[in-house]
């Protein structure tokens, strides 16, 4: 690992001043929140800015507050903040568990949910979930603020739809409400997930009926994928579901498109669609 070439840590007070220095220092800034990826990535000198503007500083970003049926959790909430938080514990469970499978607890104990978004890695497991819960990313930079869906701010590996002056200021969830089941499962053999696969159900008749259902894997290919042709092979009467999961599967991967890499080759990252589908769906009408 190479030394770490100098640079200067900014700390603005608050958005506004943010996206000044961000706009200012252009090729040479970036944000900095717990620098999990930023810091290492700047050791192997992969990355190099002089600037780094730290997003901790700003008030208001570490919070997590329930809004209109809502769950909003600001862009430098740490996965541990999540993972303990008692209105994501209560309100988005399986958001909150996912949250306890993040990396480490000292990664978690750093690492943001805006870092891990806009670094836009794509082994990234809340990118999956909340694609399937249908979260809304709020960006603000100088020309104001804009809400992005999840499959719009991430634009494929490490590459977001982010202005170079933006922040992600907060990602607003919908609550999992009483009529929805919902699951993410990992499978893991690295540091990094090799899937990640989210389902989000609304069902009826004690779970007989699946009326809507939203499927995502993430971590097999550049960015988290779903598709409606897929949910609507998983919406229906429960047995009939049942009978079609493995080729909404097939389809899901298809979609996904999976890449051949040192996490396994992509037939096998097919085959893992398919087995972790079919657990995710007992799991979440369990
Ligand atoms: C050993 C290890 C294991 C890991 N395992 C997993 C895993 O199992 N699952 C998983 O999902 N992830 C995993 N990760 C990734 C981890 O979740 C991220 O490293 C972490 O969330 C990044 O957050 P950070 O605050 O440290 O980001 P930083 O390193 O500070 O920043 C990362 C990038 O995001 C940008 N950024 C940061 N905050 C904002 C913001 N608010 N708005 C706009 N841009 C911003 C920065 O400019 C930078 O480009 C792992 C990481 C490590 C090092």
């Amino acid at each position: 690992m190479m030394p770490l070439r100098r640079f200067t840590i900014h700390q603005p007070k608050n958005i506004a001043e943010a996206s000044g220095m961000l706009a200012e220092f252009g090729d040479d800034g970036r944000l900095y929140a717990g620098g999990t990826e930023l810091l290492l990535a700047m050791k192997h000198d992969l990355l190099r800015y002089q600037h780094l503007v730290d997003v901790k500083t700003i008030p208001g970003l570490a919070n997590i507050e329930s809004k209109n049926g809502s769950v909003v959790i600001g862009g430098a909430v740490t996965h541990r903040a999540i993972e303990r938080s008692p209105v994501i514990r209560e309100k988005l469970p399986v958001f909150a568990e996912m949250a306890t499978k993040v990396a480490n607890v000292r990664v978690r104990a750093t690492g943001t949910l805006g870092g891990n978004l806009c670094f836009a890695e794509p082994h990234s497991d809340p990118a999956a979930l909340l694609l399937a819960l249908g979260a809304k990313a709020r960006v603000e930079g100088k020309k104001g603020a804009r809400t992005l869906s999840i499959d719009q701010l991430i634009a494929g590996a490490y590459e977001t739809r982010l202005e170079n002056d933006e922040l992600l200021t907060s990602v607003e969830i919908p609550a999992v409400a009483q009529s929805q089941r919902a699951a993410y499962l990992k499978f893991q053999i690295h540091e990094r997930p090799t899937l990640g696969l989210a389902l989000v159900l609304e069902v009826a008749d004690g779970g007989e009926e699946i009326k809507k259902a939203r499927a995502v894997v993430g971590s097999i290919s550049a960015a988290p994928a779903r598709a409606d042709s897929v949910d609507a092979r998983l919406t229906g009467a429960r047995r009939k579901v049942e009978e079609q999961l493995q080729a909404a599967a097939e389809e899901l991967a298809n979609v996904a498109d999976p890449v051949d890499d040192l996490q396994g080759g992509a037939d096998y990252k097919r085959h893992l669609v398919g087995v972790f589908l079919k657990r995710a769906f007992i799991k979440a009408l369990a």
